[in-house]
């Protein structure tokens, strides 16, 4: 059998390596971004202390939700995908909120994703315990607390002294409080599905990668996918004959993709002539990613300067908001900007964020438009009141010492709108292809990322996750999809 997979990202790496290990597949990955070979990778994406959005991006914008702003929203465009340019955050979430994708569909729960979590890790500092994993492709590691640089320290010290616990591991289930960031790094080199999966795979004579080729649409006969219409680096269209298609393009170029294909709701096709393959009403709603709001002091202590680490610790704590336990996390990053001034960006996550109004839609038939994007973010009242008051717990950390001896605010960041005015994203949107259980009009894909209503076309990446983990999500996509390529094969096989 032929599978083509859209998109050589988090997701598509995952699958073309796991898919490819069966000779009886044979596997092609279409990519848009070029592909650096180990050993070649820019020093600025092969390092892990910075997130790129200067390069090797898809530069889109988007209307932030209840802020009426453009705002830049990030994605790799490279072989890896988001992986490459992304923070090398590795953190999981916490199990209730994994519990939460049962109410979606059946046989998801946080016991259910724990193996695929430690399938993918080699943990260098808990690999051993029963919750990790220690043969895993991707190597997780953190900053001893000895070797943390001031700011850091005192921002510990300044949550450990507000009541929060201390924890040694941020992915240990359920752990709440202050302690060590686990990167997906070693010894500040990034640790990416590229290297890790795809890289290894590429000598099967079964998998072969095109890169540089923009994935225009799905061809179908009648509600069958009999291939994938791409775009070469030259223009020339190209069509690439597939038994299954498995689409990993992302949460924003994913639904854009189907809807090109004819594949979404009727009015979202009907503008641009696109003619119905499948009416799909909930193809691209229902979006949610993590807000972020960002607060910005001057620092009188030596920080880092790349390439040394810019996050060392990060606080995960719960607020009550309308009388639910809420959760937020914070996180400082530090810098320097261009006239040479120290500056902390400490970063509020409405880390379980309830918000589910973002939607992608068509700017027109071509591929190289954006799509058009709309985040919603804060737009659920209950986001917004967890952002004021995790806020508001973030500025009462800047006032104790000795942190509040070493930094200084910006004005205005104690109003209440604050969070209204700057809220941007941190880069986790997921849902926009959702799964769910047949009978439910509002999902898209089933337990098996498989698309209802049209045969022989899957999607394991971002899109497809039910409800936003309380967590930066990349480890999400890596344990999901990893999922679904084992249950893939099962089937097929
Ligand atoms: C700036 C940034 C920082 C982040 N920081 C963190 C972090 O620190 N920790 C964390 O856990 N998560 C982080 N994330 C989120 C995490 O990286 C993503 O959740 C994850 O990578 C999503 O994987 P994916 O496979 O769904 O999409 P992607 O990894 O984005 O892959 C999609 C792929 O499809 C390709 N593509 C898209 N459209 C087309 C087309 N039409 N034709 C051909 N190819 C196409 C893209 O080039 C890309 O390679 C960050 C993301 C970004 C963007």
């Amino acid at each position: 059998m032929r599978v083509v997979i859209c998109g050589a990202g988090t997701a598509g790496c995952v699958t073309a390596a796991r898919l490819s290990e069966d000779p009886t597949i044979e596997v092609v990955l279409l990519e848009a971004g070029p592909h650096y070979t180990p050993g070649n990778w820019p020093d600025s994406l092969s390092h892990a202390y910075r997130v790129i959005r200067e390069t090797h991006d898809w530069e889109y914008f988007a209307q932030a939700g209840a802020s009426p702003r453009l705002v830049h929203v990030p994605r790799g465009k490279v072989v890896g995908g988001s992986s490459v340019t992304n923070g090398a955050i590795a953190l999981r979430g916490l199990p209730e909120h994994y519990d939460e994708w049962e109410s979606f569909v059946d046989g998801y729960s946080w016991e259910s994703m724990l193996p695929w979590f430690r399938a993918i890790e080699h943990d260098h500092q808990f690999g051993t315990s029963p919750a990790h994993g220690n043969d895993g492709p991707i190597s997780i590691n953190r900053h001893p607390r000895a070797n943390w640089y001031p700011i850091f320290e005192y921002f510990a010290e300044a949550a450990l002294s507000a009541g929060h616990p201390w924890i040694d591991d941020h992915n240990a289930p359920g752990a709440v409080g202050v302690g060590p960031t686990p990167f997906n790094m070693v010894d500040g080199a990034r640790q990416t599905p590229a290297d890790h999966y795809l890289d290894p795979a590429l000598s099967r004579t079964n998998l072969s990668l095109v890169s540089g080729v923009i994935c225009d649409r799905i061809r179908f006969s009648g509600t069958t996918a009999v291939g994938v219409e791409i775009i070469d680096g030259d223009g020339a269209e190209r069509f690439i004959e597939a038994d299954h298609v498995i689409v990993c393009l992302g949460t924003y170029a994913s639904p854009a993709l189907f809807l090109r294909s004819g594949v979404g709701p009727r009015e979202a096709l009907d503008p641009f002539e696109i003619p119905v393959v499948h009416e799909s009403p909930a193809l691209g709603n229902g979006m949610q990613d993590h807000p972020k709001i960002s607060y910005r002091f001057w620092i009188d202590t030596p920080i880092p300067s790349w390439p040394h680490p810019w996050i060392q610790v990060l606080l995960t704590a719960y607020a009550e908001v309308a009388g639910e336990k809420r959760l937020f996390q914070v996180m400082p990053y530090v810098g320097q900007d261009t006239a040479g001034h120290k500056f902390a960006d400490i970063n509020l996550q409405v880390a379980d964020a309830r918000g589910r109004t973002g939607t992608v839609r068509l700017q027109g038939r071509d591929p190289h438009l954006q799509p058009v994007l709309s985040m919603g973010w804060l737009e659920d009242g209950s986001d917004r009141a967890l952002s004021i008051v995790g806020g508001a717990a973030l500025m009462e950390l800047s006032r104790i010492a000795p942190f509040s001896d070493v930094v200084r605010s910006w004005p205005n960041q104690d109003d209440r709108d604050h969070a209204l005015r700057t809220v941007e994203t941190f880069h986790h949107p997921v849902g926009t292809l959702r799964m769910g259980r047949p009978d439910d009009p509002t999902a898209v894909v089933d337990g098996t990322g498989s698309v209802f209503g049209i045969e022989g076309v899957s999607c394991f990446d971002a899109s497809i996750i039910p409800r936003i983990p309380s967590a930066n999500t990349h480890l999400a996509v890596l344990a999901l999809s990893e999922r679904l390529c084992h249950a893939f094969r099962t089937r097929e096989n």
